[in-house]
């Protein structure tokens, strides 16, 4: 008979919509918001790279001695470079980074000798193309611009 009630006034269902609906509670809420709350990113975290220049003089703090493409596993760093005829010093063209074949590991970024390349916290490194992903120097030196959304 108790059975038989609980199916009549849906006893069963109206406890199931009041779990669900207790649970509705923000404090209850696990999912990251993104984008509109962005997540803290562990410090010690590798993501988008960038060429870093002089905070003060705004000159780029790579000397093109090409060794975080020779220290990359993948091969995915080209440096160019040409010779200054007055000061005898090489000196920075180019620099592309494809970020599509990047592992995150570090290692350009440990062979750098004087932490010009930085492997960063960004992590919006998404593009609509697979040419996107290949990031030249003035990418490298402004950073990602991802979208901010606003709610
Ligand atoms: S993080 Fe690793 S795979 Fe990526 S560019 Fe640097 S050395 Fe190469
Ligand atoms: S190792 Fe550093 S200084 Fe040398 S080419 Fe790479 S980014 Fe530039």
């Amino acid at each position: 008979m108790r059975k038989l009630l609980r199916r009549i006034f849906l006893i069963d269902l109206i406890e199931g919509l009041a779990v669900t609906f207790r649970y509705q509670h923000p404090k209850y809420i696990t999912t990251e918001q993104y984008p509109a709350e962005r997540p803290k990113i562990a410090e010690r975290y590798r993501g988008a790279p960038r060429l870093n220049n002089h905070p003060e003089t705004g000159e780029t703090l790579c000397i093109a001695c090409n060794l975080c493409a020779l220290a990359c596993p993948e091969n995915l760093i080209v440096v160019g470079s040409e010779r200054n005829e007055q000061t005898r010093r090489k000196e920075l063209t180019t620099f592309t980074y494809d970020t599509s074949r990047c592992m995150f590991c570090g290692l350009c970024e440990d062979a750098c000798p004087v932490d010009a390349l930085e492997l960063t916290q960004d992590f919006e490194l998404a593009s609509y193309s697979r040419e996107g992903a290949i990031w030249d120097r003035q990418m490298l030196e402004e950073g990602p611009r991802p979208s901010r959304y606003k709610y």
